[in-house]
């Protein structure tokens, strides 16, 4: 799975297969899915800050018509402007992929839409630490016009490590992260085994990176981007 995926109005819709469903996990012992690696990402990171005591997974992944099904309601219910602010077209949510999901604080009333994550208490808590088991903080407030949605404090997306972190360490969204991987000749990421040790290298905007593997993700960046 790449999970640098860039997923957003322009890019290819998101594909649908069989066996889609194989990939997930629930999270939070709720109904709530992600792909995998995300959702053991993110059950390590909540376990770190006993974070479920206080925060629910309000929506991970989404079927194609389930992402339909919430675009046309909320077209219904809240217009076309606030639709297209907060509610990706189908086809084109990153929720699609398993890889993003929706954090809202305990409440009796959650806002399916927009839950409340606010920036301090537990929530703040999380998101200093998110980029450390690689997810990213998707939709900040000062990049709408890059990314082509409002801001949004309670939508995550894992893209993994240590890309997470130097996202986030640089003030970039994905759409100027992924230009920039893509600008570099030969971004291919490789795992090299030497002895028992495993590293995986990856081509960085700011040059090669070895990352190795295991809880603690160390890297090294030969100068900043
Ligand atoms: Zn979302």
């Amino acid at each position: 799975m790449d999970y640098l995926v860039l997923i957003n109005r322009a890019s290819a819709p998101v594909e649908h297969g069989e066996g889609e469903r194989e990939r997930l996990l629930p999270v939070g012992g709720t109904d709530v899915f992600l792909e995998r690696q995300a959702a053991c990402a993110l059950e390590r990171l909540m376990e770190r800050i006993d974070g479920w005591r206080a925060i629910v997974p309000v929506s991970g992944w989404r079927s194609g018509k389930e992402q339909k099904q919430i675009w046309e309601e909320s077209l219904r219910e809240n217009g076309m402007e606030f639709t297209r602010t907060y509610v990706a077209l189908p086809g084109h949510s990153e929720h699609e992929s398993g890889l993003a999901v929706d954090l809202g604080l305990k409440k009796d009333v959650i806002d399916f839409i927009r839950p409340d994550f606010p920036y301090d208490g537990i929530c703040g808590v999380f998101r200093e630490l998110a980029p450390d088991y690689g997810f990213i903080e998707r939709y900040p407030r000062g990049k709408e016009a890059v990314t082509g949605i409002g801001h949004e404090p309670w939508h995550f997306r894992y893209i993994g490590t240590p890309h997470a972190r130097i996202l986030t360490e640089s003030g970039l969204v994905l759409e100027e992260y992924a230009a920039q991987l893509s600008a570099e000749e030969g971004n291919v990421e490789r795992v090299y085994r030497k002895r028992a040790t495993c590293e995986t290298f990856y081509k960085m905007p700011s040059g090669e990176v070895p990352v190795r593997r295991g809880e603690r993700t160390t890297y090294r960046r030969r100068c900043g981007i």
